[in-house]
């Protein structure tokens, strides 16, 4: 299924610049978000977004409780309303039986407990929703075609060098925010061991219209509307609606055969498709027969950041997978890149005119919290991926360990609420 693409027509600044404004580099999920806080703050906004259209195929995002609080108060998440869908449950299943280990309850849960819906939706449809929102401030002036190249920090500020179309401009500003992604330039122009390390895993992703999911499948779906996750021997298969329910996304994470190592190696198309459900050969023929139906299944290599680093220079600081890339195990990705906006807005917000001492309580805080999330990441491939007796005794503690247990250990991670006062993270 092709995402909506968004219509991304070349538009340039009406505002006058302001050289106190605060420069961003992307117009991604982090870069949109951070505007638009720092919009509800009073300062002025300049995004430049090196793209004309922002699509991306079959990506799915699941939004927890401390993700779509946020959203809520930047008018986001009303905007996004009739393209996401709300689950009820968080189901996992045995991959290779089908056996039901866990249901874990998050819909009334996740408003009653951490004050927020738990979501899920596409990628593109949540950019959407930012954009129209940032759109609608004066305050935010978004350019296209506009790729940061380079940048310099002198006594009144940062001077941002920006290439628009086949000529150079200069901008000025207070700050400058890479918000720039997992390749962020400005992230790898310090240091070249500061790259993205490829993790030798694929997350090979499909979506399937409800109305085509083989019967063989929809007989292993718990009844409602779920996220389920089935686990496996070094791999495992998440299913979700999003696009108001008629479509189901699939994200399948599995070791890379094609070469670990070599993540630059082009995947073969005609080999994609069969290389792939090789992969799942020994698990339940309904799974199976869904991943025949789900074809074409995108292959997304995975890459992961080793050291989480948000501030770069004293006018410069980075935010999202441009300071921590992470892997997909806990779901957090978009979530911790709209925490870093808000948590970043607040803190120059409090301490605006002392930059330095504002950027270094946003990174230590932001840092501490980012760390304990990448760990229940790993603590989760562990878990999704064990094998022999580590999944034997994985699925005794998932069907006896009292659900209520399990709600309680995600308190830290679902009830954050980035924007709260820097001295009680
Ligand atoms: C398989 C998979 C599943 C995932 N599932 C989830 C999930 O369920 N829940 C979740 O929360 N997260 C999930 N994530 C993670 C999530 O997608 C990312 O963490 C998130 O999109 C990062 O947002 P960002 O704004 O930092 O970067 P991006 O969204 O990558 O945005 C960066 C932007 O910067 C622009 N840019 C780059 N260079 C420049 C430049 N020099 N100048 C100007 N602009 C530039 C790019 O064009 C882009 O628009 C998943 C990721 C993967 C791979």
């Amino acid at each position: 299924m092709k995402a909506a693409l968004i219509d991304l027509k070349t538009e340039r600044n009406r505002r006058i610049p302001n050289p106190d404004q605060i420069i961003v580099a992307g117009a991604g999920i982090a870069g949109l978000t951070l505007a638009l806080a720092l919009s509800e703050k009073g300062f002025d906004v300049q995004i430049f977004e090196k793209s004309a259209t922002l699509a991306e195929i079959g990506a799915g995002l699941q939004l927890s409780p401390n993700a779509t609080r946020l959203l809520d108060r930047l008018g986001v998440l009303e905007r996004l309303k009739y393209a996401s869908v709300e689950p009820q449950a968080i189901c996992l299943q045995d991959g290779t039986s089908g056996e039901k280990l866990l249901h874990f309850p998050i819909g009334n849960q996740a408003k009653e407990r951490w004050g927020a819906p738990y979501i899920v939706c596409h990628r593109a449809d949540l950019q959407n929703a930012l954009l129209t929102q940032a759109r609608s401030r004066p305050n935010i002036a978004i350019q296209l075609q506009s790729a940061v190249t380079q940048h310099k920090a002198d006594a009144g500020g940062i001077l941002v060098r920006v290439q628009y179309h086949d000529r150079i401009e200069e901008h000025r500003g207070a700050l400058l925010v890479g918000a720039d992604g997992v390749w962020s330039n400005m992230r790898t122009a310090m240091s070249d061991t500061d790259r993205a390390r490829y993790t030798g895993t694929i997350a090979w992703r499909s979506s399937v219209s409800v109305d085509q999911l083989p019967e063989s499948f929809k007989g292993l779906l718990p009844a409602g509307t779920n996220v389920v996750a089935w686990t496996g021997a070094n791999a495992h298969l998440i299913a979700y609606p999003i696009r108001s329910g008629q479509v189901i996304n699939f994200v399948a994470v599995a070791p890379d055969r094609q070469d670990g190592r070599r993540w630059n190696l082009q995947i073969d198309p005609e080999n994609i498709s069969q290389n792939f459900i090789r992969e799942f050969a020994a698990w339940h023929q309904g799974i199976r027969d869904m991943m025949r139906a789900g074809r074409p299944w995108t292959p997304w290599r995975l890459f992961e950041m080793k050291k989480c680093r948000f501030k770069i220079e004293d006018r410069l600081v980075l935010i999202g997978d441009a300071a921590h890339a992470m892997t997909p195990y806990a779901a957090q990705g978009a979530a911790m890149a709209i925490e870093d906006g808000c948590a970043l807005a607040a803190a120059l917000g409090t301490d605006g005119a002392k930059w330095d001492s504002a950027l270094a309580s946003f990174s230590s805080a932001r840092t501490h919290r980012i760390t304990a999330v990448v760990r229940r990441g790993a603590l989760n491939h562990l878990a999704y991926h064990a094998k022999g007796p580590m999944a034997l005794a994985r699925n005794i503690v998932l069907r006896n360990r009292p659900v209520e247990k399990f709600v309680k250990g995600f308190d830290w991670l679902y009830g954050f609420d980035a924007e709260g006062p820097f001295d009680q993270k």
